[in-house]
């Protein structure tokens, strides 16, 4: 096998899929039991679709912003009477590696929360390796601004040629203040290098009150940066000084995954979150045949990056 050079999303016009299939376990944060994943090749068009196998007749719940039923904490997705929770870092991961169309089986009501980033998903999508398929790509293009503002909160979008990040949080703790990132580009490997490993955050007094809820019940300092009123917690200290807005954009390129397209636009945050970023997936959702068309050589990046063996899919 030879190694094949592949473009970041940003210069892919064919959809891609995994080259084979590919299972992890881990907890999951919400019922602190194990729950098994596998991420399954599919045909192109297919976009993402998650699978609930413990059920007696499996129930499929397509990624797209029409399935999202709540966003307090965590985004979950649902179809009739049935859902899948903390779905974020695994579509953040599979957006950010350019993965169209997969079929992610899931043994449980939630995606397990591994480390709280979404490292470890894409190290599993790495180890599938990843498969481009013989189908145009459509990308949503961004053509007029667009802004919501609730109180303080702020989400807006501008016509750019890549997908473009900045967001800022404020938050009154000694370690975080005001964090901000200007114009992260998401192309060639930005996710991988200045996302993926950003982990979830909670202060410990939320914490607290959601395991007195019997909520959470797989939180713990090997997934969570859990902050008291001094510092972190967690005796191996952040990833990175500002690990925390990182997260922050990290569950927002999970949100736009819901679109089901790359978007080329730039996204301008003050203190979101899933709630904030669904209102604007959902008004890009609302544009989506009038704003997409199929991604274009003019909008490639002449930088390839390596992306392994490329293996044939076996589905
Ligand atoms: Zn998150």
């Amino acid at each position: 096998m030879t190694a094949e050079h592949r473009w970041a999303w940003g210069g892919s016009v064919f959809q891609r899929t995994v080259a084979e299939k590919v299972s992890c376990t881990g907890i999951g944060l919400h019922s602190g039991s194990p729950v098994e994943l596998t991420l399954h090749p599919a045909r192109a068009g297919t976009g993402v679709i998650f699978e609930r196998t413990d059920l007696g007749v499996p129930v499929e719940v397509p990624a797209a912003s029409e399935s999202v039923t709540a966003t307090l904490n965590a985004t979950t997705l649902g179809r009739a009477g049935t859902s899948v929770g903390t779905v974020e870092h695994l579509l953040a991961a599979l957006y950010g590696l350019g993965i169209d169309n997969v079929r992610v089986e899931v043994h449980g009501p939630e995606i397990p929360v591994m480390d709280g980033s979404a490292a470890p998903f894409v190290f599993l999508v790495r180890q599938a390796g990843i498969f481009e398929q013989d189908a145009p790509r459509r990308v949503l293009r961004v053509r007029s601004p667009l802004e919501i503002r609730d109180g303080k909160k702020r989400i807006r979008v501008e016509p750019a040629r890549t997908l473009r990040v900045s967001y800022a949080v404020d938050f009154a703790h000694p370690c975080i203040g005001r964090q901000s990132l200007r114009g992260l580009e998401l192309v060639n490997g930005s996710f991988e290098a200045e996302l993926a490993r950003a982990r979830t955050f909670g202060f410990l007094h939320e914490v607290e009150a959601l395991w007195r809820a019997g909520l959470a019940r797989g939180g713990s300092l090997e997934n969570t940066i859990v902050l008291d009123e001094v510092g972190v917690m967690n005796p191996e200290g952040l990833r990175w000084g500002d690990e925390f807005v990182r997260h922050k954009v990290l569950d927002l390129v999970g949100d736009l995954a819901l679109l089901g397209m790359p978007v080329q636009g730039h996204v301008i945050v003050e203190r979101g979150g899933h709630a904030l970023h669904q209102r604007m997936v959902g008004e890009l959702a609302r544009r989506a045949m009038a704003w997409s068309e199929p991604a274009s050589v003019a909008d490639s990046y002449a930088e390839p990056i390596s992306y392994g063996a490329l293996r044939t899919a076996t589905a």
